[in-house]
């Protein structure tokens, strides 16, 4: 697994040439789309992660929502423009869908037919900007299909949680009412690092059932 030092991404290069993949995708979108829109993400998720180090060398979280949400915003552009390329190929080199990948879309979706009607359906009904995306879903054992409405959304797609702290003022109102941080700072004395352990240790397995601690 490989360890991506802060602001070290690069933009990939295309696995076929710009005109590759015409007449489906003409060669100035596809050298537009990669070189400056991709690029753009890269650069962009790059200067975030580098704006942050500093950040936390400084103790200085005055911008956090803002990079925040360039990390999410680029973090997402970079990876999700990383596997569109890498599944498309010119017409007539696809292959056809592997026995693994059949078997889980009988599996849940039935037969292959209803999971193309679903995710064709699906994307064109992203609302605005946005993606379909078959999705492995780790925490169920299953693939999903699934609407990314611009991409962001404050995550970076492919992330596999090992820690998580509710916010919704359900979890937090009665005892702390609108003092969400009074909450967050007597949160963390509650955590189980045992459990983090070994929800890291499952993710960076890919195997990551919904609960692991007995
Ligand atoms: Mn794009």
């Amino acid at each position: 697994m490989a360890y991506i030092m802060p602001g070290m991404h690069r933009l990939p290069d295309l696995p076929y040439s710009y005109n590759a993949l015409e007449p489906v995708i003409g060669e100035e979108t596809l050298r537009i789309h990669h070189n400056r829109h991709h690029r753009a993400y890269v650069e962009g998720l790059n200067r975030a992660e580098l704006y942050l180090v500093e950040a936390r060398k400084g103790n200085d979280m005055e911008y956090i929502k803002y990079w925040e949400n360039e990390l999410a915003f680029n973090g997402s552009g970079h990876i999700l423009h990383s596997i569109y390329w890498t599944v498309m190929a010119p017409q007539g080199t696809g292959g056809r869908p592997g026995n693994n990948t059949i078997r889980h879309i009988n599996q849940y979706f039935g037969n292959f037919e209803a999971m193309k009607h679903q995710f064709i359906q699906a994307t064109e009904k992203v609302e605005g900007s946005g993606w379909g995306i078959l999705t492995w879903q780790p925490s169920w054992g299953r693939l999903e299909i699934l609407q990314a409405e611009k991409h962001q959304n404050l995550t970076q797609w492919s992330g596999i949680p090992v820690l998580v702290c509710d916010v919704w003022e359900h979890a937090y109102y009665l005892d702390y009412q609108n003092r969400r941080a009074d909450y967050v700072n007597a949160w963390w004395n509650l955590i189980n690092w045992v459990e983090v352990e070994r929800r890291l240790a499952a993710a960076m397995t890919g195997n990551v059932p919904l609960v692991i601690a007995q």
